[in-house]
């Protein structure tokens, strides 16, 4: 995948794309975690770096999610969206709706040429919705 990006191979930036795609949706500070499960010390910086490195060359997609930090992931390329539970902060991947950017067409696109439409989906995951405590409780059998 690197070499197909003209990315030089290296350690880290292999290190990187690895974790990205094992643990999708993972943030800044996971993926320093896993980076140096592997390879040992590794900086901060040095991780920031690979991970521009691999965003620019569209090998890795940078996440903002409604309160979360930034989050990377190997799935790029599809306009997928996201689903983020409110509670635990959960996120899952959905296809795109309509299978292509924008995926969404504005009311008014104000002579703007647009392309794409940030799509987030939030709510409660199932985990959440089983631990809520129920309305209504059955009556003792
Ligand atoms: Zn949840
Ligand atoms: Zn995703």
């Amino acid at each position: 995948m690197l070499r197909g990006a003209s990315l030089r191979v290296t350690r880290p930036r292999m290190a990187v794309l690895a974790a990205a795609h094992d643990h999708p949706h993972a943030d800044t500070n996971a993926i320093i975690g896993l980076v140096r499960d592997e390879l040992g010390e590794v900086s901060h910086q040095a991780v920031y770096d690979v991970l521009r490195a691999l965003t620019g060359a569209g090998l890795v997609r940078r996440i903002e999610l409604p309160g979360s930090v930034a989050r990377y992931e190997s799935r790029v390329g599809d306009n997928h969206h996201h689903v983020v539970c409110r509670s635990c902060g959960a996120i899952a991947d959905v296809d795109c709706a309509v299978g292509a950017a924008p995926c969404l067409t504005a009311s008014d696109d104000h002579g703007y040429a647009l392309d794409e439409a940030e799509v987030v989906f939030s709510g409660l995951c199932p985990a959440c919705v089983a631990a809520l405590p129920s309305a209504s409780p059955l009556p003792p059998a």
